[in-house]
């Protein structure tokens, strides 16, 4: 007795090996149908016998391709039509172009076991891919997703290949990028003038480079790296001089999970993240020192292989750490294009491994990092873009443009946030472009119209971002205040449009209501109804404005004028340098100076205060050393932030630094004193505001809470109030997030 029923699956099941795998187990359960990519997800219908209907139901669900995520599975009776077989059917015309395109993905264990077979077509192989991995996003040219819109259209099947391409049972069916030492791309080394071929022995010889010393610039998926031997030091000296990175961390990439280990304290969610198909890097508590690779820095970011020639490169005996950076200078974009990277690398690679297939677009590594409240994912870019974060209850398309600094793009699209790669920080000439770039590339993926688009932007009227947004041909625009953004964007990543919630959104810098430099904020409110201040850090004065973001010194001046009973700061233990006096004038003369409620410039103060007087190098440095700083102390005392009226009083905190200093305090105890104060005061703050407001739940976000200390003493404070506690984890904390948060006010702003 045949019954038939019609599922329908949705999620990220194209383009992943969702059809091959679905034949495979209809077939064995000798069941009769078809499946085929359907208009939103896979569709399949199925004939037999009810018991094997069901049991390919539940092997539908724990059996499926790896890199597959299932959102839904709809099933329902139809007629039996009497099929004879079961089909892989030709994908119906008109694919919607919502259906979500497939972020990149590492190699397979199949694959490489392939790889490394002698016997094998691909041995050594450094394009093996199949439909359970390879790159994806950093291929496609245009939907759909067929191989003459991908950056292989260029290499034509020999006849093997084109066998396994339409062989529904084989592992290589449809995959786009497929490809054979017989017909499709190679690598190529270059060292000056030279270039030799020829795929495994210029992985060797790559090898050779390495192991000497040398840097190496490798293709990867999404971008060139900077590969050197993280135990040399002459060579990461060298590095950081040539790319002109002084201080900011390297990531380093390792064989294996045994490797890992050895290397940083791996707990069992940065395990999850390391070998989760997404391959980010993880930072995670280092056990090893390696000299210049991390300065300053308890944390080491570590990656496994994703592409066959990282793999390739290990087995051929590379060094067992290697530094792997995006190949760029200081923070500009990854270089992806050969010629690009040639041009803009040369003073800075010794060598060049060139892969053949050209790049769509630059993608680069994702930063993760197992934190206080569960994975938390810093810079969501290969393995993650461009896939769909979170549904909007919204037909409309919106274009939100992000944030200047860690820049991203999110085009909502049937309702349907995608959020873009990391573009960076669009002060860099070269990033600004990769923006432009990136709007009008998903603007064409997706099919979405200038007429139609909903134009969201920062309120700060001087972005770069803001002013582009501004240019563009959409006939509406809406601007959204940056810091209310960070908290929307936590609570649409999490689907909630009407809880009402007391959002916390401290960082260094974001336009306020009142053109006031904001960055220690409190809002009551819901996605859905907006939300209003109702408390903030006490205004500080800041000279130079946002400039000042630069010159820890030249917070602490600003905050410092309004702290009585300051102890000298010209003499030993303080060692302030001129900027510090000549920035002290401009706020008692009023010149340039700018009212700040920014908790990040808080802790520059802070930090200049025990020491760090000099130029960052990177956002975010001088905060992230104090926190190290406080990492060495075991003391379990706050120094005072009290909150009253509606204001956290940083005068009291640091007055107490400053006199614990002249003290000769132990320097990590005053940091861990500080960092005590900030999360005392804000859980006071966080309680009394949501007592007042009747609210169950406090939302952090901003870039201050990547502040893992912060985070920790936090929930220590709240977590038995009976507060949920909830915080980013799909977007960033900091302004890669932004572009979300947007899109979601925005959103609820139109249809109400
Ligand atoms: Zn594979
Ligand atoms: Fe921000």
């Amino acid at each position: 007795m045949s019954s038939a029923c019609l599922i329908k699956v949705r999620g990220v099941v194209q383009g992943v090996g969702f059809r091959p795998f679905v034949y495979r187990i209809a077939r064995e359960l000798h069941l009769c149908g078809w499946v085929l990519n359907g208009e939103d997800g896979v569709e399949i219908h199925l004939e037999g016998p009810e018991p094997a209907l069901e049991e390919f139901q539940r092997l539908l669900k724990s059996g499926a391709p790896p890199a597959s995520r299932i959102t839904a599975v709809e099933v329902q009776g139809v007629e039996v039509l009497g099929f004879q077989e079961f089909v892989i059917k030709a994908s119906e015309r008109n694919e919607r172009p919502t259906v979500r395109i497939s972020p990149d993905l590492p190699v397979c264990d199949d694959c490489l076991r392939e790889l490394k077979d002698p016997v094998n077509r691909r041995f050594e192989y450094p394009y093996i891919n199949c439909t359970n991995c390879g790159p994806r996003y950093t291929v496609i040219l245009a939907l759909p997703y067929d191989r003459p819109n991908t950056t292989m259209k260029a290499w034509p099947f020999d006849e093997y290949c084109d066998r396994e391409y339409h062989d529904p049972a084989n592992r290589r069916f449809h995959a786009q990028p497929v490809a054979c030492p017989k017909c499709g791309p190679h690598y190529s080394l270059r060292v000056g003038a030279e270039t030799i071929s020829g795929d495994p022995q210029v992985i060797r010889s790559a090898v050779e480079l390495l192991k000497s010393g040398q840097i190496v610039a490798v293709k990867g998926l999404g971008g060139y790296h900077l590969a050197c031997d993280a135990r040399n030091t002459n060579a990461v000296s060298a590095m950081r001089e040539r790319k002109f990175r002084k201080e900011k961390p390297f990531a380093v990439m390792v064989n294996d999970v045994a490797a890992a280990r050895a290397l940083v304290d791996l707990s069992e969610t940065s395990e999850a993240l390391l070998i989760s198909v997404a391959r980010p890097i993880v930072l995670a508590p280092a056990k090893v020192e390696l000299a210049r690779v991390a300065p300053d820095n308890r944390e080491l970011g570590i990656m496994l292989p994703y592409t066959p020639l990282q793999h390739m490169l290990f087995d051929a005996g590379a060094p067992d750490i290697l530094v792997m950076t995006s190949a760029n200078r200081s923070s500009e974009p990854i270089a992806y294009d050969d010629q690009d990277a040639i041009e803009r690398l040369s003073g800075i690679a010794d060598a060049f491994l060139i892969g053949e297939r050209p790049i769509a677009r630059r993608v680069e590594d994702s930063v993760a990092r197992a934190g206080t409240f569960g994975p938390v994912i810093l810079r969501r870019s290969r393995g993650y873009a461009p896939g769909a974060v979170t549904a909007l209850p919204v037909t409309r398309p919106i274009l939100a443009v992000g944030a200047d600094l860690k820049n991203t793009v999110t085009l909502v699209v049937q309702g349907q946030a995608f959020v873009s790669q990391f573009v960076g920080d669009l002060e860099h000439y070269e990033a600004f472009r990769a923006f432009e770039e990136t709007i009008r590339d998903l603007m064409a993926m997706y099919e979405v119209t200038w007429q139609d688009v909903l134009v969201v932007h920062d309120a700060h009227p001087e972005y770069r971002s803001t002013v582009h947004a501004l240019t563009l041909p959409s006939s509406e625009k809406q601007a959204v205040q940056h810091h209310r953004a960070h908290v929307a964007s936590a609570l649409a990543e999490r689907g909630e449009w009407d809880k009402q919630v007391l959002g916390v959104s401290f960082d260094g810098t974001g336009y306020g209501d009142d053109g006031d430099i904001w960055g220690g904020e409190f809002f009551t409110g819901s996605l859905r109804a907006g939300f209003e201040r109702v408390a903030y850090l006490r205004p500080a004065a800041l000279p130079g404005g946002d400039a000042a973001a630069q010159y820890p010194v030249q917070a602490a001046a600003g905050f410092l004028a309004q702290v009585e009973g300051l102890p000298t700061l010209a003499r030993p233990p303080f060692s302030f340098p001129a900027r510090y006096q000549t920035a002290l004038q401009l706020v008692h003369k009023n010149v340039r100076t700018f009212a700040t409620t920014s908790a990040g410039r808080l802790f520059d103060a802070a930090a200049a205060l025990l020491g760090f007087t000099r130029e960052i190098t990177f956002e975010g440095q001088a905060a992230m050393w104090l926190e190290n700083l406080a990492r060495g102390a075991s003391v379990t005392e706050a120094y005072p932030f009290p909150y009253r009226d509606g204001e956290l009083d940083f005068r009291p905190l640091l007055q107490a630094v400053a006199a614990d200093r002249v003290r000769r305090r132990n320097p990590e105890e005053i940091a861990r004193a500080f960092q005590f104060g900030v999360a005392h005061g804000v859980a006071e703050a966080a309680k009394t505001l949501a007592a007042a407001a009747k609210l169950d739940t406090v939302v952090f976000s901003g870039g201050v809470f990547q502040n893992e200390m912060l985070l920790e003493d936090l929930k220590a404070k709240l977590e038995h109030t009976g507060l949920h506690l909830w915080t980013n984890q799909a977007v960033p904390p900091n302004d890669g997030g932004i572009s979300l948060g947007q899109a979601a006010l925005a959103a609820f702003q139109r249809s109400s």
